[in-house]
């Protein structure tokens, strides 16, 4: 049965797959690039970001020298910002511990900040041959359905079971080929809604057989979601915005942020003005914004006020609307500013 769905997957793919810019350029640093950006992102998403970093930065030297703000304000949207820093120090690494030479085994990539399994599988089979199945989302959901495995793939101890069908699969002749054809299979085909009446290996498939396949993979997750009331202060005139950088081991470490209180809960902070010496009571203080930002396991209720800028603000700095834009911030922050229709620039001050 493997044989028939290994030949019936990659006459797919030969014929269906997506034609992906990262594909075929034989460079271990694109193919990273590319994983790392599309983690937790979809393609569609993802792939402006592929053009703007391997323009801005076509070696991985070029990433290793660049600053940790270059960075993070080309990666600004895409959320998930450790994977920016990760990606820059494992750059680094590259360059000053190994020479600018990439690693090129499952083991060593492994030692690149960021990079797991899943990434270190890709890079090691697609550019240096190595036979190791690839375990994405994708690639779950077609092993589920195809060998009716109703383990939950939100557990890790699931992880295994699903490893050693990939593994038995993998076309160990082809790897990287091949967990690309997987991976198209379940983005295209085997998708959420699969397309079954034409599948290629239909006749193999254990949920279709069983009618099963809206059913699988099984996905229960256990997280108790918390909340965080963010209250931002859009402070700027003449001079520029207040901002400062985020520091500690938080959310959005390394990225801008207007003036901030968080507090317990949504209500307007009117106790804790002075903080930000800002004078006034909440009707000096109308909301502009208000957006609830989903994170993995948590809520951010932002809520934005504009008020008249202090002349001085402890522990922030003032950035001039010309210099603004080469600060990277939040995408909550950045949908305040699309918001207001100042995206760039504030420009009703500048
Ligand atoms: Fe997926 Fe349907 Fe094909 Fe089974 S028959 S592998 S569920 S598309």
């Amino acid at each position: 049965m493997y044989d028939h769905i290994r030949s019936g997957l990659k006459t797919w793919y030969a014929k269906q797959g997506r034609d992906l810019p990262w594909r075929g350029v034989g460079d271990p640093y694109k193919v990273w690039l590319s994983e790392i950006i599309l983690q937790q992102t979809r393609v569609a998403q993802g792939t402006p970001y592929y053009f703007a970093f391997t323009k801005a930065f076509p070696t991985v030297k070029d990433l290793a020298m660049a600053s940790e703000q270059e960075v993070l304000n080309l990666w600004q949207g895409l959320g998930y910002y450790s994977r920016a820093r990760n990606l820059h120090a494992a750059a680094k690494y590259v360059v000053e511990e190994l020479n600018g030479v990439f690693p090129s085994t499952y083991k060593d990539l492994l030692k690149m900040k960021g990079v797991g399994d899943y990434t270190a599988s890709a890079i090691a089979s697609i550019i240096f041959d190595e036979p190791k199945a690839v375990i994405d989302g994708n690639v779950f959901r077609v092993i589920a359905r195809l060998f009716l495995v109703d383990d939950n793939i939100a557990d890790a101890k699931t992880r295994p079971v699903f490893a050693a069908i990939a593994n038995e699969l993998l076309d160990k002749e082809n790897p990287g080929d091949f967990n690309q054809a997987m991976m198209d299979f379940g983005a295209l085909q085997c998708a959420p809604k699969p397309m079954c009446a034409n599948c290629p290996v239909q006749e193999y498939c254990m949920a279709y057989k069983e009618g099963k396949q809206q059913q699988l993979p099984v996905k229960v997750k256990n997280l108790k979601r918390t909340k965080r009331y963010f209250h931002y202060f859009h402070l700027a005139d003449r001079r520029g915005t207040w901002l400062r950088e985020r520091v500690g081991k938080d959310i959005w470490k390394g990225l801008y942020e207007l003036p901030l209180i968080e507090s317990e809960d949504e209500k307007f902070p009117s106790h804790r003005l002075a903080e930000l010496n800002l004078p006034g009571s909440e009707d000096d203080f109308p909301v502009l914004f208000k957006k609830v930002h989903k994170l993995s396991h948590r809520d951010i209720i932002g809520t934005f006020y504009k008020a008249e800028s202090p002349s001085h603000l402890e522990g922030y700095q003032l950035v001039s609307h010309k210099e603004f834009d080469r600060y990277p911030v939040s995408r909550l922050i950045d949908e305040y500013f699309h918001s207001q229709e100042m995206p760039k620039p504030p420009s009703l001050f500048g």
